[in-house]
Formats: C-alpha cells, structure tokens, sequence
C-alpha cells in the first residue's frame, strides 16, 4: 500500500480510516468495532476521530475498537475551535485521552478556524507535545490563505497535516491548496472522500471505469474507484469512514486499484479539474 510521510518523519499508509457517526447507534456498535479492527489486521494504521463526534461517542467507540492495541494505531483527533485557547486545548485534549483510553494523541488537529488566534492555539498544542499528550499537530479546513497565515508563526514543530474536503464531488483544492500542502511537506488528509456514500457512487462514469477493474475481491465497484482516484494524488492520506466489515474489506481493496491515464481523462472529462480558485469548501 501507499505511505505517507509527515514532516516529523513518521510514515504511515495513505489510507486511514474515519470514524464520524461511528458510536451513535447501539444496534451497530459490534460491527463498527470489528471494522476498525479489521482495518488494523490489514495493515491500515490512521484512526481519525474528533470531540466534536457525537460529543465523545466516536472517541469512546474508538477506544473501544483499539483497547490492547494501541501501538497499531496512528491516532488523529480534533480540538473544537471553541476550545482553541492555550488552556482550552490541555482540557479538551486530556478529555479526548480518557474516552480514548490511552495516554496520547499521535496527531491533533485544530478543527476549523475560529475566533482564538492561531498563535495561542499552536502555543497550546506546543504545551501538549512537550507534556507528551500529543507527538504532532495540525489544523483542519484551512484554505490557502489560513495555511500562509500559518506559515508566519514561528513555531518549534511544523504544522504536519491540514485535514481537507476532497473527493470527485469536491475537486476545487486541485487548484492550489494540495500543491502548496505538498510543497511545504505537510499531508493533506482527504476527508469525505465518498462523497459521504451519497449520488457521487451512482455516478455512470465510476460504473464505467469500475466495470474495466478488478481487485481481489472481484469485479471493482464505484466507492473503491472513487478512493482509488483520491489515492492517486501523492501526499495525499484518505479516510473514508467504513462503518462494516464489508465496507471496510471493500476500501481496503481500492488500494490495489490503479488507475489508467484513459481512466483519468474519462472521469475528468465527466467531472472536470477546477479551472480557477474557489473558496474552500466545508462539510
Ligand atoms: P465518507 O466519504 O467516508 O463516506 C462514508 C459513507 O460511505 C458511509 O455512509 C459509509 O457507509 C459509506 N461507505 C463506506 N465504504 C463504502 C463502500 N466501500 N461502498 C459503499 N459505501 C461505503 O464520509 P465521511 O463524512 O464519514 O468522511 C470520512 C471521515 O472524514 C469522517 O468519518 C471523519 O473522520 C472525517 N471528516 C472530517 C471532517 C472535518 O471537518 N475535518 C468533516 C467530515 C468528515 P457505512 O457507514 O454503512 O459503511
């Protein structure tokens, strides 16, 4: 499978999994837990989750599913902007560990811009990587200006990861913010990369290609060649939210797939490359 590498040096495979909604239904707990974990014994290694999640439900199931195991996982979270300020982070960040179930974060993300400013943020998560709490920051839903901004603080340790919208649905960062993020190093982490399983799966030009794959699992379906397109990019960590085994088998095997220049210039000619700036895009 694909690495990627952070820019303090630690590589990890360039799909990860999400884990947003996960927790939130009882009925589905056992089957969200046996996903991750089968993530895991296949060789995938980001686990991405958020206090936001379900006010903790997500982390809590997280734990769950990496309880004896914690040294498989490379374990992202995310600090509410709201919660951005120097002591803010300390709170948040040592409620995270305890639904965790683990003494630290292997990346802390700052979840979208608000209102603190960003030098008191990153002096926070400076706190927090010399107490141990966490090894590595970043930030989340940063377009190119936020990340320029960035680029002025002088800090000790780089910002290692901007976690971004990117998927076929969602093409505007090809224009300018995945190259300046490859340039400076930092991983881009490729959020709703299936269009959050919605109408960009029933798309005639994924059928298309897909019917010309296979994995080893059989023939290649839409999702896995909607993940494949996303792994093509270099520097580029995708995690797609799998919230069964199946699924989750299923994303796995997208990594096999390689994408032909004809797929390419099919699914961009169905679904064309940005031709100027556009404003970052949220979910
Ligand atoms: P995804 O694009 O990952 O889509 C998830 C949906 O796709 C679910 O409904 C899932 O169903 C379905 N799915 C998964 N695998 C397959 C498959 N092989 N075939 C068909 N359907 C499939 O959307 P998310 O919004 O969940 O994004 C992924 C992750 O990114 C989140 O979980 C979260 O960790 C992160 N994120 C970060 C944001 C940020 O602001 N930083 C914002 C949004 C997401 P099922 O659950 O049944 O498997």
């Amino acid at each position: 499978m694909k690495n990627v590498t952070f820019p303090n040096g630690m590589t990890v495979p360039a799909l990860g999994m999400g884990t947003w909604n996960l927790g939130d239904d009882n009925a589905r707990r056992d089957a969200e837990i046996r996903s991750i974990r089968m993530g895991l014994d296949g060789g995938l290694r980001v686990v991405d989750t958020a206090e936001m999640y379900g006010s903790g439900r997500s982390e809590r199931l997280v734990g769950a599913a990496i309880a004896g195991r914690r040294d498989d996982v490379y374990l992202v979270d995310k600090v509410l902007p709201s919660n951005a300020s120097r002591a803010g982070v300390r709170k948040a960040c040592a409620a995270s560990l305890k639904l965790l179930g683990t003494d630290h974060l292997d990346l802390y993300l700052l979840h979208w811009r608000g209102s603190i400013p960003l030098e008191e943020t990153v002096a926070g998560f400076e706190d927090l990587k010399r107490a141990g709490m966490i090894r590595a920051w970043g930030v989340s839903n940063f377009d190119v200006d936020d990340m320029r901004e960035l680029a002025r603080i002088h800090t000790p340790d780089p910002c290692c990861a901007n976690q971004v919208l990117y998927s076929l649905d969602y093409r505007g960062v090809e224009y300018d913010l995945l190259g300046d993020d490859r340039a400076a190093g930092i991983v881009t982490m490729a959020y709703s990369p299936l269009g959050q399983g919605g109408e960009l799966l029933d798309a005639a030009v994924l059928r298309r290609v897909a019917a010309r794959h296979e994995t080893s699992l059989g023939p290649a379906t839409p999702a896995q060649v909607a993940l494949a397109w996303v792994l093509r990019q270099p520097g580029v960590l995708a995690i797609p939210k799998a919230g069964s085994p199946v699924h989750q088998r299923e994303n796995m095997a997208a990594a096999e797939l390689e994408l032909t220049k004809a797929d390419l210039a099919e699914i961009d000619g169905a679904i064309p490359p940005p031709r100027r700036k556009e404003s970052l895009a949220m979910i």
